[in-house]
C-alpha cells in the first residue's frame, strides 16, 4: 500500500487511524505477558483481539477520546450491551485511582470541544512511532 501522509489524509479517516492505534496501545498496557486481559467491568478473562478498549466517558466526547485514565479493557458484553457498565466503571476507576478520578475525568470532558487538524496530525505521528 502506498504511503500516504497524514497532511492528505481525510479527517474521519485520520481519527479512525488513531483510534484503532489508541485502542491497542490500551489492551496491550492492560494484558499480561500471555495476551490476556481481565475486563474492568466483569470478570471476564479474553485475549487481547477479543477485548475492546472501552471509554468511561462516551468516546464521541473530544476532551477525554483519548485519555488513558478514561479507556480500560472491557469485554463487548460490557462495553456494547451494557453500554460501558458505567456503574461499575465508576467504582473501578476510584479503586485504582482514588477519589477524584471522576471529577478529573469530568473536568477533561468539559476542557475541550474539538480537535484541530493540526492536533490530530500530531497525535497521529506520536501514536505511530509507539507502535
Ligand atoms: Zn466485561
Amino acid at each position: 500500500m502506498p504511503k500516504i501522509p497524514v497532511e492528505k489524509m481525510k479527517t474521519t479517516y485520520i481519527m479512525k487511524k488513531i483510534w484503532e492505534m489508541k485502542s491497542r496501545q490500551i489492551r496491550e498496557r492492560d494484558a499480561d505477558e500471555r495476551g490476556y486481559i481481565k475486563c474492568f467491568t466483569c470478570s471476564a478473562i479474553k485475549l487481547i483481539s477479543e477485548m475492546d478498549a472501552g471509554h468511561y466517558i462516551h468516546g464521541k466526547h473530544p476532551g477525554t477520546w483519548l485519555l488513558d485514565r478514561n479507556l480500560h479493557s472491557q469485554c463487548d458484553i460490557c462495553n456494547r450491551h451494557h453500554s460501558g457498565r458505567r456503574e461499575v466503571y465508576a467504582l473501578e476507576l476510584e479503586a485504582r485511582y482514588g477519589h477524584g478520578i471522576l471529577q478529573e475525568l469530568a473536568k477533561a470532558h468539559t476542557g475541550r470541544s474539538t480537535w484541530r487538524r493540526t492536533e490530530l496530525y500530531k497525535v497521529y505521528k506520536e501514536l505511530k512511532s509507539n507502535l
